[in-house]
């Protein structure tokens, strides 16, 4: 997710992946190390695989779509900034099943590392569950003398802890940032993989209207995701759903008032 691709700058990081051009924007790291931090003193060899597992994560989810436009014919390359990733081609399939199948090929990315994760903590010989999410987790219910839990909207996974503090933590990040950052894509918001996809179903047969419904639908699920941030005290929550809020709310009105 990134709006548009940031200036070239000297510090910029490039190298090739799977013959796909990869740049990494200063800003990519300081913005890592900054929710790393979070407030609270993190030891600093947990902020590395942090960084390591963002870096990662990101990557693999852009990888998804380039491998997606390659496959319709397009030369894509990568660009990781602030606040996410962008996978960006100029000769693109623009049909809308290319399309939503590009945007949706990034999420599905992510699931498919949590998933290699998953296997990868089983093969290490760590039995690996998950609860629905009314469940209540007890070492009972989970069956194990100790656990290491993973707590989401949706699931809650726990596992036979790994001796070493650092590597449950790893398995912790790459679950959480793969699963979470998957689920939130898929939201009907723009500039979300979700509200792409919205975007061009709404718009098959009835290119203007399909658009201000789809501006409608991001405005007001951004708008109850915001509300529901400020009520759980999720301040930088209520402040990223706030301000896509805001954006589809502003482009809304440009495309209502502007004449086709
Ligand atoms: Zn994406």
């Amino acid at each position: 997710m990134l709006l548009r691709e940031p200036p070239p700058t000297p510090a910029d990081l490039h190298f090739k992946l799977f013959g796909f051009p990869v740049r990494v924007h200063p800003y990519f790291w300081l913005v890592t190390v900054l929710l790393g931090l979070n407030g609270k003193s993190t030891p600093p060899e947990q902020l590395v695989i942090w960084a390591i597992v963002l870096f990662v994560s990101i990557l693999v989810h852009e990888l998804g779509h380039a491998f997606m436009q390659r496959h319709f014919g397009g030369r894509p390359w990568i660009t990781l900034y602030a606040m996410g990733g962008l996978a960006s081609c100029d000769d693109c399939d623009r049909h809308t099943r290319s399309q939503v199948l590009i945007s949706l090929a990034g999420p599905c990315a992510g699931f498919l590392l949590a998933l290699i994760v998953v296997v990868a903590v089983r093969m290490a010989g760590h039995p690996l569950g998950f609860l629905g999410p009314w469940t209540q987790p007890t070492l009972e219910s989970v069956g194990l003398v100790e656990a290491s839990l993973l707590s989401t909207p949706l699931i809650t996974i726990f596992w036979q802890p790994f001796e070493s503090g650092n590597v449950n933590y790893l398995v912790r990040q790459l679950l959480w940032v793969n699963i979470l950052w998957g689920c939130v894509n898929l939201l009907p918001i723009y500039p979300l993989d979700g509200g792409q996809v919205v975007r061009e179903l709404c718009q098959i047969g009835r290119p203007r209207q399909g658009i201000i419904l789809s501006l409608q639908i991001s405005a007001l699920c951004a708008g109850a995701m915001a509300i529901l941030g400020l009520m759980s005290g999720e301040l930088f929550v209520a402040f990223f759903f706030g301000y896509f809020a805001y954006m589809s709310y502003q482009t809304l009105k440009a495309y209502q008032t502007s004449v086709w």
